[in-house]
């Protein structure tokens, strides 16, 4: 089996899979852009390579340049982490023909649940319920789209297939607006993702965001690490995950669970996963499945005390995993800050020097970041550059613990949201729990937290 590992990516998740390595003994491969020389795990890794330019197109998602860097160094396997190429099936199967490992789901696998329509298809099979909506993708025919639509009843939401990332959607109010609205999410889901089809399914009002965290092995055996909650989002993009997910029934969120891991086994899934929900008036409603590790992963490490990215690792290499269903323990509540280089209430966006970064510590406090102070955010890619959680024994007390943490947090030279975050720490809303995934954008719309000062 390989004992070198490319990562295939940057920024913290890149460090996250250094360590994870590190753990188990294997050898790190850092592939970067050329504005990217200076990052944090390039410098710790035991070999670094540059693929290409700073643009993502000629680099992080170029399959050849990291095919050609894993023959070129030796590695034996490739960790895509999250975004850029992670969900590419097409980039899978080349790894797969090139006899090095993917760490992940099997191409095949990965095709079925990364294409949305036959991953809900997928799902119903497996007994696993969904958003009523059309009976995957929608005709060509206008008569037959409208009578589809007319029977599901509005509201409604048109969504690519192919989408991610919260774009290729769009909600239709009326009847008569359904046609226009699929023409010109088919036309934009062929140009964003290369694939024109198009689906419909009923638009929930005011649903919550659950997750379920999922990891199986390539022996037939699947368990479930429990629910996130991230319903607070902006424009579909998370801000804030936890779990346990406040003021939901346990033994309604284990019947999912469970449901998720059988699923697993039914459709061959191996690795890390996750099934998104909407959860609106007690029931669960699945909308996509990612098949790659989370950004938010680390909210699920701290309440089960399972290593997530050592165990994609474990599971690439063929082992069985080490614990059952049984075994899951999860304990106390778990938050995470995403903490993005933006204007705390502008969102727009701030790249350049960071003067300083002096990171928060502590019991029940945890870091992922890449960040030092000196180090350059470049324009070029995702805002993210630490993720901040915090863990204690009740929801109220990791609050308290994110407070402190947020509050001993420094950085200079770049503006980042760590002031919302410090606002949303104190909101009656998000003190309560259980609020919907329109939350943020109500609050932002009314003011409430903006402040005089950024
Ligand atoms: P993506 O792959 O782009 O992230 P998802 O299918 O996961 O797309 O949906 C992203 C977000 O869009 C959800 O978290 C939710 O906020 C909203 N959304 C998706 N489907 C629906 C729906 N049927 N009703 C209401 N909101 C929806």
């Amino acid at each position: 089996m390989f004992d070198t590992v490319l990562i295939a990516n940057r920024g913290e998740i890149a460090l996250r899979i250094l360590r994870a390595c590190r753990m188990l003994g294997l050898r790190t491969v850092a592939v970067h852009s050329e504005i990217d020389a200076g990052l944090r795990h390039v410098a710790l890794a035991d070999q670094a390579l540059c693929i290409g330019p700073a643009a993502s197109a000629r680099s992080y998602l170029d399959p050849k340049a990291i095919l050609d860097a894993a023959v070129l160094t030796g590695a034996g396997a490739i960790h895509p982490g999250y975004g850029f190429l992670s969900e590419n099936a097409g980039f899978a199967q080349a790894v797969q023909d090139a006899g090095l490992v993917f760490v992940g789901p099997d191409a095949a696998a990965m095709r079925r649940m990364g294409d949305k329509v036959s991953a809900k298809q997928a799902m119903l099979a497996a007994g696993v319920p969904c958003v009523p909506g059309s009976q995957g993708a929608l005709p060509p025919d206008p008569a037959a789209v409208q009578a589809i639509g007319d029977a599901i009843g509005y509201p409604q939401i048109v969504k690519a297939s192919g989408g991610g990332g919260g774009r290729g959607m769009r909600v239709v109010r009326r009847a008569d607006e359904l046609l226009q609205a699929v023409a010109m999410t088919r036309e934009e889901a062929g140009r964003a993702f290369g694939n024109p089809e198009v689906y419909v399914e009923k638009f929930l009002e005011h649903p919550r965001h659950i997750e379920i965290q999922v990891i199986a092995d390539a022996h037939g055996h699947a368990v479930w690490l429990g629910e996130r909650d991230c319903s607070m989002q902006r424009r579909h993009q998370k801000i804030i995950e936890e779990s346990p997910a406040p003021g939901i029934d346990r033994a309604a969120i284990a019947r999912i669970g469970a449901r998720c891991a059988e699923a697993c086994v039914q459709i061959g899934y191996r690795g890390a996963g996750t099934f998104e929900f909407l959860y609106e008036h007690g029931e669960f409603h699945f909308i996509e499945m990612n098949t790659r590790v989370q950004v938010e992963h680390p909210v699920t490490e701290l309440v089960s005390g399972i290593d997530i990215v050592v165990e994609q690792l474990r599971i690439a290499r063929g082992e069985p995993l080490s614990f059952s269903q049984d075994d899951v323990v999860l304990r106390g509540h778990a938050i995470e800050c995403r903490i993005n280089a933006e204007h705390p209430w502008r969102f727009t966006p701030s790249p350049g020097p960071v003067r300083r970064w002096l990171p928060p510590g502590g019991p029940g406090v945890r870091v992922d970041s890449h960040l030092y102070s000196g180090c350059e955010v470049p324009p070029n890619y995702d805002s993210l550059v630490a993720k901040l959680l915090t863990h204690a024994a009740t929801r109220d007390e990791a609050i308290a613990r994110m407070r402190g943490a947020l509050d001993e947090t420094l950085v200079e030279g770049i503006e980042t949201t760590v002031a919302l975050h410090r606002r949303l720490m104190d909101e009656p809303g998000f003190g309560a729990g259980g609020f919907d995934i329109h939350h943020l954008e109500r609050l932002l719309e009314a003011g409430t937290l903006q402040g005089a000062t950024a």
